[in-house]
């Protein structure tokens, strides 16, 4: 089991890089998590968009779901060239009506899930959390049977989060905001708030992501790793965990 950081922005993608979105791959399956501004450009420097086998949204915020738009005219424009013939599934919960009816093409198929069970998107399981966000969103929490990774999205914190991530791999956290802000007041977490949960629920390793535009992420990574004494990185592109 093998994740790759494509994009790790909050609100909207630096030169040359892009908003959230993190590539899973296990035993040949490729799951996209999360598709925000900029992620198919830089995908492209990891995998072939053709060989992506499924898609999971948190929820419909642009920073996460931007360029689904330009997925679905990538598969449109594949499948005409005789490049590929199934539909994509876009796995995604349907607060939002509209948001998930967008999901739907003749190239993708909008596929509910329901936050309160566990689904099998092949080799993987996937659990959810209701996070603390201006609009409905859903952490996850992914698992091919033999290891863990969780992912918060973007999410003020709450307590919940220790159990539901209780001794994962890797902990994957919405840390848009420097020690001592209120992030809360914003749907988001701080550095410190982050490293907490990595902390309590005794996580191997933790990714800082969902990064702001404003201060030195140096500082983050300082910050987390006062409280978090295992291993601490700040996603970048490309930034890699591997059970192997
Ligand atoms: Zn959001």
């Amino acid at each position: 089991m093998k994740i790759t950081t494509i994009g790790f922005w909050g609100a909207y993608p630096a030169q040359n890089s892009a908003t959230s979105c993190y590539l899973i791959e296990d035993v040949g399956y490729s799951l996209l998590v999360d598709c925000g501004s900029g992620a198919l450009s830089r995908l492209q420097g990891y995998i072939s968009l053709n060989s992506i086998d499924a898609v999971i949204l948190s929820h419909y915020h642009h920073d996460h779901v931007a360029d689904v738009g330009v997925l679905q005219h990538a598969r449109l424009v594949q499948t005409k060239l005789g490049h590929i013939q199934d539909k994509l599934p876009i796995y995604a919960h349907k607060e939002d009506e509209v948001g998930f009816g967008e999901l739907s093409s003749s190239y993708t198929e909008a596929c509910p899930y329901d936050p309160d069970t566990t689904i099998s998107v092949r080799p993987f399981t996937i659990s959810f959390l209701k996070t603390v966000h201006p609009v409905p969103c859903y952490g996850m929490k992914i698992t091919n049977g033999k290891h863990t990774i969780v992912y918060t999205a973007d999410t003020a914190y709450q307590k919940e989060w220790v159990d539901f991530s209780e001794g994962a791999d890797l902990l994957i956290t919405d840390t848009n905001f420097y020690k001592g802000m209120d992030a809360a007041q914003a749907g988001h977490m701080t550095s410190e708030e982050a490293a907490s949960i990595a902390a309590d629920a005794d996580v191997n390793e933790l990714w800082l992501s969902h990064l702001p535009h404003f201060g030195n992420h140096s500082r983050l990574k300082q910050e987390a790793a006062d409280v978090f004494h295992g291993e601490v990185k700040l996603a970048s592109e490309g930034l890699r965990w591997s059970s192997e």
